[in-house]
């Protein structure tokens, strides 16, 4: 077993959306930001080797559209294949992607654009690619608030190829891996934990995607569901107190891991922040 962090790159994201109603005097202290209120998050992908599986764990925003998410001012931009190359993994060897979601800044790299015919194909074409049921379809019907972030583009080429498996419960993909779902920020995301020699390792995304989250109540503005994104962070939270568990926050551009201490009923925070 061995787990391994790629980070494709940086963005900005406005610091009151990234915590909703949280006066900014409170999260100011938690997270930095500069003077237009923007907090730099990162794009956090996970390797995990299981045996002779290899799986990726989202793949950030890809390199498709870089001119039309001006917005959040991309930096530090890396090219996953590149990335993959570096750790001598090439992308046939990858057996499964899991997506947590697919927001566009989780699964740009799951399909790549054929330059001479604009064509879109799996960028990993041997992967089982795991996403919620639930998720696909609220991807392609989503609702007006939240259809800003999907692009079918990401899955659709993936389904046509045959390499789309989608979870309806929770589910045991490898001797080390299961994956679970967890709703709120938006339905049926994908949270993995992964069985290390020294603990469980648990792969948020979006559930819990800043150690500054870690307080039930700090909930982003992008949730769409925010009363449920409290009752299933407390859900993720308890067990990741009880059991040691390390969460991997996935757009922390500080902290990339940490263990988890209850205070008190509903009550959290960050414990050990550990390297990965
Ligand atoms: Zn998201």
């Amino acid at each position: 077993m061995q787990i391994e962090t790629i980070e494709t790159g940086c963005f900005n994201a406005d610091g009151g959306a990234m915590f909703g109603a949280v006066p900014k005097d409170a999260w100011m202290r938690r997270y930095p930001c500069n003077e237009a209120n923007a907090c730099i998050l990162t794009m956090r992908s996970l390797i995990v080797k299981d045996g002779n599986r290899i799986m990726l764990i989202d793949n950030g925003a890809g390199n498709k559209h870089p001119r039309l998410m001006s917005y959040y001012k991309f930096f530090d931009t890396k090219d996953l294949k590149e990335e993959l190359a570096l750790r001598n993994i090439s992308p046939e060897q990858i057996t499964d992607v899991i997506l947590t979601h697919l927001h566009f800044d989780h699964c740009g790299y799951t399909t790549e654009k054929d330059e001479t015919d604009d064509s879109l194909h799996p960028t990993f074409p041997n992967a089982t690619h795991w996403v919620s049921r639930q998720q696909y379809d609220i991807c392609n019907s989503p609702h007006p608030l939240e259809k800003d972030s999907f692009r079918t583009e990401n899955i659709e080429a993936i389904k046509r190829a045959g390499l789309l498996h989608m979870l309806d419960t929770a589910a045991t993909i490898s001797p080390h891996v299961s994956l679970r779902l967890f709703s709120g920020h938006t339905p049926g995301q994908i949270a993995a934990y992964i069985l290390m020699p020294d603990r469980v390792y648990v792969f948020a995304g979006d559930v819990i995607p800043l150690a500054a989250h870690v307080s039930p109540e700090w909930i982003s503005a992008y949730d769409m569901f925010p009363q449920t994104s409290y009752h299933e962070k407390i859900r993720m939270l308890e067990e990741a107190a009880a059991e040691r568990q390390a969460l991997i926050y996935c757009h922390d551009a500080y902290h990339a891991c940490s263990t988890i201490k209850k205070i008190r009923a509903g009550q959290f925070k960050p414990d050990t922040f550990l390297s990965l």
